[in-house]
């Protein structure tokens, strides 16, 4: 019999490695779910505790990392991810993508494990192109407020692609745009999660600027598809992983609001942050051939998910 697959999760008790933890939990590996929790939360993974197959390590992994034992793969993808977040943790967001990556390229080296990156749309910055494809090189503020998770991620990537082609690393590097779904905190001030619990508890919606900057929402489902799939094929360059179903931030307001038809809710303007990026829009040709992946979800069915989610976890 063929030994059990190892895989370490980084930000595993997180937003998307939480769901990644379930997904190959459910496909028999064991899994190394490895969080500091300063956004991630225990709640995410307690039902998998009491599997004979999963560990939870709780590690910074911007320190040494030690795991004992065969690694096939390691899935970096612990980073703060929510401007409020980075910009309340500048330091922490840069050594995570920075020294964080470092360190487990290090251990995917010991280990001749594969090993994957959550880049992020962000490197894109507010984007000259639109949409958005894997070739252009973006338009980042480096000492403006997003700067931090930016440049990280930029780092990052530039980091595993040397470490590729150094030591052989055999890598993957999801571009990930915009995504939500269950397990995103209620209190997470992105604006996806933030209207929805505004529009459940009868606040104000807060729309920073006029509303008029787009984002393109993938539901959390199709992007662990995506990963997954990713993982499967042999491609090491950057990919962009998202829903190409482009919208105004007014307009999900909007939406949010008639999903909530008894809400009060208002809307109101508040100051645009600096250096918000005014369009996002993936070009997703690249996953569509290389990957054969493309969204399923719309986002009407999706916010219903996560509607039903946010009302369990306020109300509940
Ligand atoms: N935004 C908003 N209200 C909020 C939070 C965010 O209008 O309560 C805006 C934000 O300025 C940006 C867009 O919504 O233009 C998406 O922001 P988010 O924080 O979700 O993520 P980003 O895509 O900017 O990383």
């Amino acid at each position: 019999m063929s030994r059990q697959k190892r895989i370490l999760i980084t930000g595993g008790a997180g937003f998307l490695g939480s769901h990644l933890c379930d997904y190959f939990s459910e496909a028999g590996y064991y899994v190394i779910a490895m969080d500091n929790l300063v956004t991630g939360s225990v709640d995410n993974i307690a039902h998998l505790f009491s599997e004979v197959n999963f560990d939870f390590y709780e590690q910074d992994v911007s320190k040494y990392v030690h795991v004992a034992g065969d690694l096939d793969v390691i899935l970096h993808f612990a980073s703060p991810a929510s401007p409020i977040d980075y910009l309340e943790m500048p330091i922490q967001t840069l050594k995570v993508g920075s020294l964080g990556t470092h360190n487990l390229l290090g251990l995917a080296r010991a280990k001749g494990a594969r090993f994957m990156i959550a880049s992020t749309s962000e490197i894109y910055g507010d984007p000259l192109v639109h949409p958005q494809t894997e070739e252009y090189w973006g338009n980042v503020n480096p000492i403006g407020p997003r700067g931090v998770y930016d440049e990280a991620k930029r780092f990052q990537e530039s980091m595993t692609m040397a470490y590729h082609k150094v030591h052989k690393i055999d890598c993957r590097i999801a571009r990930i745009f915009n995504t939500y779904g269950p397990r995103m905190r209620v209190k997470d001030g992105r604006a996806l999660p933030s209207f929805l619990a505004q529009a459940l508890l009868g606040e104000s919606l807060t729309i920073y600027g006029n509303g008029e900057q787009t984002r393109s929402f993938c539901y959390v489902d199709d992007l662990i598809r995506g990963v997954v799939r990713l993982l499967e094929v042999p491609y090491n360059l950057p990919i962009n992983l998202g829903n190409p179903d482009e919208i105004t931030i007014i307009e999900l307001a909007r939406k949010i609001r008639s999903l909530s038809p008894n809400s009060s809710s208002d809307i109101v303007h508040l100051p645009l942050p600096e250096d918000d990026p005014q369009r996002r829009r993936p070009d997703i040709s690249k996953a569509n051939e290389i990957l054969n992946w493309w969204p399923r979800i719309g986002l009407d069915e999706g916010l219903q998910y996560t509607l039903s989610y946010f009302r369990d976890k306020i109300f509940m």
